[in-house]
């Protein structure tokens, strides 16, 4: 990518030691908003979860069964919004996380698979104006012909990679970070839960991934580092240790393959079954 300019990457504006990178959906929320508007006002849970399934055997990428998900959401985009913000919940805990990073000159960085505004509106209700100060990427939205995104059936997903499976790959504004070179190169922390995460995975160099969530399946066959996390006080706990200095990545890592390998993680290992 040759973007070598610490300038252009908002997050190195403060000169970090630590970058912290989030998935939002299920990750930062407690339910997944984009399955809660599948589930409630789309096409109904049983029918995603067969394209979860497609999904993890190959059969569809993530981008065209989101797309599809997203095309059977017929409410205006503003009803959608105030619906999830009536509907969706915070982790109780990422708020005191998020207070502790702005403090800790640890930029919070938001990589999504669901929609910008969607998500800027939901961290706006749930944790305040201090939410501003956190940087979303994600997808986006847009017209569908001749129509406004407010009215019945007027709007559509618009991927911020329409050439990748994942829509959106997180891993592209990562590496934008990771390709810094290594005098300014923060640490990159990174949180997750699912199949979208996978592509983040393997560019940062501690992975929290949420306990029980088949994330965990495939660091593990994949041998990509991680440590497990139930909430976000954990994540707090861990990221204190090591910005403290008391404990390495490396050591939290190798932590938390223990603990899946003791069968701690919520996932028996090596499970080849998934959800
Ligand atoms: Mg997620």
């Amino acid at each position: 990518m040759g973007v070598h300019n610490a300038t252009h990457l908002p997050a190195m504006k403060t000169n970090p030691k630590f970058i912290f990178f989030t998935d939002f959906d299920g990750t930062i929320t407690l339910q997944d908003s984009n399955d809660f508007m599948t589930d409630n006002i789309g096409m109904g849970g049983e029918k995603r979860k067969t394209y979860n399934v497609r999904i993890l055997e190959e059969d569809i990428s993530f981008r065209d069964a989101f797309q599809e998900e997203m095309d059977s959401v017929t409410k205006p985009y503003n009803e959608c919004i105030q619906y999830l913000v009536d509907n969706i919940s915070l982790d109780p805990h990422f708020a005191e996380f998020f207070q502790w990073s702005l403090e800790n000159n640890v930029p919070v960085v938001v990589l999504s698979s669901g929609m910008e505004p969607i998500i800027k509106a939901l961290l706006k209700e749930l944790i305040g104006p201090d939410s501003e100060k956190m940087q979303v990427v994600g997808n986006f939205v847009k017209p569908k012909p001749g129509k406004s995104i407010d009215e019945e059936g007027g709007w559509d997903i618009e991927f911020r990679h329409p050439e990748s499976g994942f829509g959106h790959d997180k891993s592209i504004e990562l590496r934008r970070y990771s390709a810094l070179p290594a005098d300014a190169r923060p640490t990159m922390f990174y949180a997750g839960d699912g199949v979208s995460d996978l592509s983040a995975a393997r560019e940062t160099d501690l992975l929290f991934a949420k306990k029980g969530h088949d994330l965990i399946t495939y660091c593990a066959r994949q041998h990509v580092p991680f440590t497990v996390f139930s909430d976000w006080s954990d994540i707090l706990e861990k990221c204190k240790e090591i910005v403290t200095g008391k404990i390495t990545v490396q050591d939290a890592a190798k932590e938390g393959f223990d603990a899946y390998k003791s069968g701690a993680a919520g996932l028996k290992p090596l499970e080849e079954t998934v959800k």
